[in-house]
């Protein structure tokens, strides 16, 4: 396949990039290179023919259909997979306009140029968070009413319904998919679990909003990816696909199996890093709990997460000690 992506050289974006070009794909990986895009991340593809970087923003109509009208075997792209996005929540308290303009605007903008170059199928890719904060029992399902909670996740929100119109407007093949909170390699060091392992690493100490109790799913990137891979092949249009790890943990129990892991991993005394762990104020608006009941994608998609929280937590610590030097130079 033909494929056009956003935001290929952000976290989840490169994780999806590398799948795409090891299995044969073609890919075109369009990104504005933001603070949290970092084009080195897939500089070893570089020299492929199967690959093209472009930079470009999602919001600057001219640059999208530009890049669209590269093809690689002369017959047009096959999807448009759209990553590109502002993603912190903590960002997003202080800066809404940016979210609304990259994550609203910018897919209006994807979506208008990608069907009107006869691209047959568009991605969305979406967050648990537009469903909002649930109490301590229930799950989020697909068909949940939306009620986002900052403006990272309204935008995202409004980005969904926008491309469903696109769907009930023109009949255009919009694909939703929903993920809970993802982690691996190549994820920007201001993100959660990334923060706990570089800080610890420095000795710094790791800052746990209010009283930790925070609870989320966690899924290893790559699930994530081939649930994406599997929306392309076996899903239908105006769909929403939901993906979760099924590993739900409070943000105090996630920072210690972390530290725990890389304690471990570097012959030192748990209570060396544990020791790092500091309560700050709790961010305004914090959602309490997000989960989601993900077994509509195993029934319609035969998807389910293949890596166990222990062995992609494992990895991942792995990943940040022997890539030391490139979270350092973004710090
Ligand atoms: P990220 O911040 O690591 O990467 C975003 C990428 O988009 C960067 O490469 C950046 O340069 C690019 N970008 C930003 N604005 C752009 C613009 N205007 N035009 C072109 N490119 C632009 O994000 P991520 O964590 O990889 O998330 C990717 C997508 O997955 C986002 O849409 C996010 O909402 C969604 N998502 C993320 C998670 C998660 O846990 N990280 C969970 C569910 C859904």
């Amino acid at each position: 396949m033909d494929l056009f992506i956003t935001g290929g050289a952000g976290f989840i974006g490169s994780n999806f990039v590398r799948m795409a070009i090891f299995r044969g794909h073609n890919v075109l990986n369009f990104d504005a290179l933001t603070y949290a895009g970092r084009r080195e991340n897939l500089s070893d593809l570089e020299s492929k023919s199967n690959y093209l970087f472009v930079e470009g923003n999602i919001c600057d109509e001219h640059a999208v259909e530009k890049a669209l009208e590269n093809t690689f075997d002369g017959k047009g792209f096959n999807v448009v997979i759209n990553f590109a996005a502002e993603s912190h929540v903590d960002r997003s308290i202080h800066a809404a306009k940016i979210f609304s303009e990259t994550n609203v605007l910018g897919t209006a903008t994807l979506l208008e140029a990608a069907r009107a170059a006869n691209v047959p199928m568009f991605i969305q890719i979406s967050t648990d968070e537009v469903y909002g904060s649930l109490s301590s029992t229930g799950k989020f399902e697909r068909h949940s009413p939306l009620n986002p909670s900052s403006p990272y996740s309204s935008s995202k929100a409004g980005a969904d319904l926008l491309a469903l119109s696109f769907y009930h407007t023109w009949g255009y093949d919009v694909r939703i998919t929903r993920c809970t909170n993802n982690y691996g390699s190549y994820q920007f060091p201001e993100k959660f679990i990334p923060t706990i392992i570089t800080r610890a690493l420095r000795g710094e100490s790791i800052p746990v909003f209010g009283d930790g109790m925070q609870i989320r799913d966690w899924i290893y990137v790559n699930d994530h990816c081939e649930g994406i891979f599997n929306v392309i092949e076996r899903g239908k249009p105006a769909h929403i696909y939901l993906f979760g790890g099924s590993n739900e943990k409070t943000n105090l129990d996630l920072s210690r199996t972390i530290l725990e892991a890389l304690a471990k991993r570097t012959n030192q005394p748990e209570e060396n890093f544990m020791k790092l762990i500091t309560h700050i104020t709790d961010r305004p608006g914090h959602d309490r709990r997000y989960t989601i009941d993900w077994s509509s994608s195993k029934q319609e998609l035969g998807w389910e997460p293949a890596i166990s929280f222990e062995t992609g937590i494992e990895q991942t610590v792995e990943w940040y000690l022997q890539n030391r030097k490139w979270w350092e130079s973004i710090i």
